[in-house]
């Protein structure tokens, strides 16, 4: 897998990439991540990305022209003009990150971890000219329903997300399948249950639950105890109370992800 980051801050992905999975992701080359400065698909002295919005109002917008470029130096080809269709690579995607976006969701990683490459725009200011979402990018993708000042954080956060998906980049395999949001947990977990319990937790949505709590040493801490169960070593005890914690805590921090009641 390769993903591309277009930016006008390189530097800013120093550091983020040379720590545990993704460190070890790149260095066992599962992943390639390179890192493209927008600037250099200016054309002028000042080496400008940004103009004033058309229709005025505050701030500056990046302009279309150097992000185009950039995109088509990455790929090696060019990706239309407003007569032609978008050029579509099914293993490329070319993600816009953008508060005004689709909501990026664990799904979305997993739709991602099937892709070749994936080249991230980097917004700043005020954001991008919208031609780049409507005939540059395949998709256009938010983090959240919160705005930051640029798009470097929320592209390290999928290039995060995809590449712990990667078969091979967590050490154990079954961790990825088994954890918050995963819908294997779901249904690895329906088999210890009776009928009446598992249907009703098969309604239970495509972005599943959250993870089960996790404890470890020492058994009891300034008088809190691990739940007693964990410590027996009944893995069918143990993963009866771990499918209820899960759907406890699910209920508790995440309502919106159970199935109505
Ligand atoms: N005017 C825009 C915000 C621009 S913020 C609006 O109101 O929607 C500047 C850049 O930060 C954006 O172009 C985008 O690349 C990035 N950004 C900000 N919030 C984001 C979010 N929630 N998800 C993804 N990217 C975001």
């Amino acid at each position: 897998m390769r993903f591309d980051l277009i930016t006008i801050f390189p530097e800013f992905f120093v550091g983020p990439f040379d720590h545990g999975i993704l460190r070890r992701a790149r260095e066992t080359g599962l992943v390639e991540v390179n890192v493209q400065d927008l600037r250099v698909f200016t054309k002028d002295r000042h080496r400008t990305v940004d103009d004033r919005p058309f229709g005025g109002g505050e701030g500056m917008v990046l302009k279309p022209e150097p992000l185009f470029e950039a995109v088509e130096s990455l790929l090696g080809s060019r990706v239309g003009k407003a007569s032609q269709p978008k050029a579509a690579n099914l293993k490329t995607g070319i993600v816009l990150m953008s508060a005004a976006g689709e909501l990026f969701h664990q799904e979305t990683a997993r739709r991602y971890a099937q892709l070749e490459r994936i080249i991230f725009i980097c917004g700043r200011y005020e954001g991008v000219d919208e031609r780049v979402a409507e005939h540059l990018a395949t998709e256009e993708i938010s983090i959240g329903d919160f705005v930051l000042s640029g798009g470097e954080l929320p592209a390290m956060l999928v290039i995060d997300a995809v590449t712990r998906l990667l078969p091979g980049a967590l050490g154990n395999e079954a961790s990825s399948q088994n954890e918050s949001f995963s819908a294997a947990a779901h249904s690895e977990s329906k088999a210890h249950h009776p009928a009446g319990h598992a249907s009703q937790q098969s309604q239970v949505t495509r972005h599943g639950l959250l993870d089960f709590p996790h404890y470890t040493r020492p058994a009891e801490y300034r008088g809190w105890a691990v739940p007693e169960v964990l410590i027996g070593g009944n893995h069918a005890e143990v993963a009866k109370w771990r499918r209820s914690a899960a759907i406890e805590k699910t209920r508790r921090n995440r309502p919106d992800l159970l199935p109505e009641e």
